[in-house]
């Protein structure tokens, strides 16, 4: 791939990155890096030690191909957060906790402040979870540029619903209502919002007062492409005033990476063996017939819930790989269904090689829990999906698979909570029924396979070469020269970066 950096004439870029506490903002961000880095960047991630235990293979084997990339690690204020040592990951904690990990986030400024100070790179790429990044980088004299880790839709809409307040006067909880001015009827329920927008949370109190901040950004990086998200630029220059660049699915720049199988399971015991497992599993099943089933990185479902949905993966008839994090005891697995399913049925726990397996031929169709990486590597992947949001912005997300793609089918059309999603127990039989209605014969099927199909083709021409990804990345790169370009100039210093 052509350097921007050399093509250019130009000295390469230095950029650092401050990814959040969280395998699902830190992931993607660290393939953003890597290729940047293919593009001639010098990339360099800044990374708690836990956190960077995640990421080290990745980073270790594109460094070891020759690419610009390394890590630095700065020590987890965990004395100061009053978080226990080791816990620098919101997967490290209950799901109904893992807001505390951003009490952490104040506690960084002051060594972030020093790293930055010290390295002084061309500019910051910073989760949304750090917007005080923007006053480091202009003491600086460098521009700040926000990683978002969700979808344009997402920013749409938790916007809409911060400023025009649709649900001010809606008495119930479970009551869906349109969500006015965006391209396309969009309906949801109070108890479907990401829980910052109805509760006081730190990150919600960080986004309101990081408004101003955000624009002042010289951008937002975002982990998705015009042809999936294209339609919602216009309202989203609207209301935030400034520029996104599309630079994904991100993921499926991964195909000749040697790192894949640990991608992001670095410091997990499970990654390897599971790896071997489900790959020699997998090659013994026939094209397009298992179900894969994973609800991302930090989820948790009580046993109840568990229970059902091995009775539901059952009852679906199909064969099915089901990564399982819930590492306290099988208590909650049905009698006799390890029995029932043998040789049918995998159930994986820890940590699987999500990107590797979505591409294998063997699996068929995908049941997600709608994490913004999942949706697209879903999408990337070409298969048809079984949606099962259970909190944060994945109801927002849902709704571009089921309804504006029409390349999935909700899990149950019960109106379920974000903030509380063990409370409805989707039943095994909704789950059985979801899952045929993609997997079996039929005209409904076979258009949500084709559909599907067709995304990923758009996927893979996104991020392809001259694609709209691709031009994304290098149009960031651009904008950052341009923006020193400028700074000189304005200086009447000659240009030279
Ligand atoms: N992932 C994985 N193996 C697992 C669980 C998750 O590789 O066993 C990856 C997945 O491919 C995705 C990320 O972890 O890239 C999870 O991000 P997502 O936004 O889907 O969900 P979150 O974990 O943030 O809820």
């Amino acid at each position: 791939m052509d350097s921007v950096a050399d093509a250019a004439d130009r000295r390469p870029l230095r950029l650092f990155f401050v990814p959040y506490f969280a395998s699902g903002h830190l992931i993607p961000l660290v393939d953003i890096a890597r290729f940047l880095a293919v593009r001639g960047v010098d990339s360099t991630i800044l990374a708690t030690p836990c956190n960077a235990a995640l990421v080290r293979a990745t980073v270790d084997a594109a460094a070891a191909a020759g690419l610009w990339i390394q890590l630095l690690e700065y020590p987890f204020p965990s004395a100061e957060s009053g978080l226990p040592p080791g816990v620098e990951n919101i997967s490290a904690l209950p799901p109904s906790e893992c807001h505390k990990i951003d009490y952490a986030i104040p506690f960084t400024r002051p060594t972030l402040e020093h790293l930055l100070g010290l390295h002084r790179p061309d500019a910051i790429v910073a989760d949304a979870h750090f917007p005080w990044t923007i006053d480091i980088a202009r003491k600086l004299g460098i521009p700040r540029i926000t990683f978002g880790a969700v979808g344009l839709l997402a920013y749409c809409v938790s916007q809409n619903v911060l400023e025009n307040r649709p649900f001010k006067d809606v008495a119930r909880d479970d009551e869906r209502i349109p969500i006015q001015d965006l391209p396309h009827p969009l309906l949801l329920a109070r108890s479907e919002l990401p829980v910052y927008l109805v509760q006081d949370t730190v990150f919600g109190s960080l986004i309101k007062e990081a408004s101003e901040d955000y624009k002042a950004s010289l951008g937002l990086i975002i982990n998705s492409f015009a042809e999936f998200e294209g339609i919602y630029l216009d309202y989203f220059r609207r209301v935030f005033e400034i520029k996104p660049w599309f630079v994904g699915p991100i993921s499926l720049n991964d195909s000749e990476s040697r790192s894949f199988g640990v991608r992001g399971g670095g410091a997990d015991p499970s990654a390897v063996g599971n790896r071997a497992r489900c790959l020699s599993w997998l090659s013994e099943q026939k094209p397009s017939s298992v179900v894969y089933a994973c609800f991302g990185s930090w989820s948790q479902f009580t046993g109840e819930q568990l229970g059902e949905m091995a009775l539901g993966l059952e009852a679906s008839g199909h064969p099915f790989l089901w990564v399982v994090r819930e590492a306290d005891g099988t208590e909650w697995m049905p009698h006799g269904f390890e029995q029932r399913v043998k040789g049918r049925g995998l159930v994986l726990w820890g940590w699987a090689p999500q990107v590797e397996l979505l591409s294998h031929a063997a699996i068929g169709a995908f049941v997600t829990h709608c994490g913004w990486n999942s949706i697209l590597e879903g999408v990337s992947s070409g298969l048809p999906m079984v949606t099962w949001p259970i909190g944060t912005e994945q109801f927002i997300n849902e709704k571009l698979v089921v309804e504006r793609f029409r390349v999935g089918v909700q899990v149950s059309d019960k109106i379920r909570s974000a903030t509380d999603p063990n409370q409805t127990i989707v039943m095994a039989a909704e789950l059985a029924k979801a899952i045929g209605s993609i997997m079996d014969a039929g005209e409904t099927a076979e258009g949500m396979r084709r559909r599907s199909r067709e995304l990923a083709e758009k996927a893979r021409a996104a991020v392809a070469k001259g694609g709209s990804s691709d031009k994304g990345l290098n149009d960031l790169i651009e904008d950052i020269y341009v923006w020193h370009d400028n700074k000189k100039s304005a200086a009447g210093e000659a240009v030279d970066i």
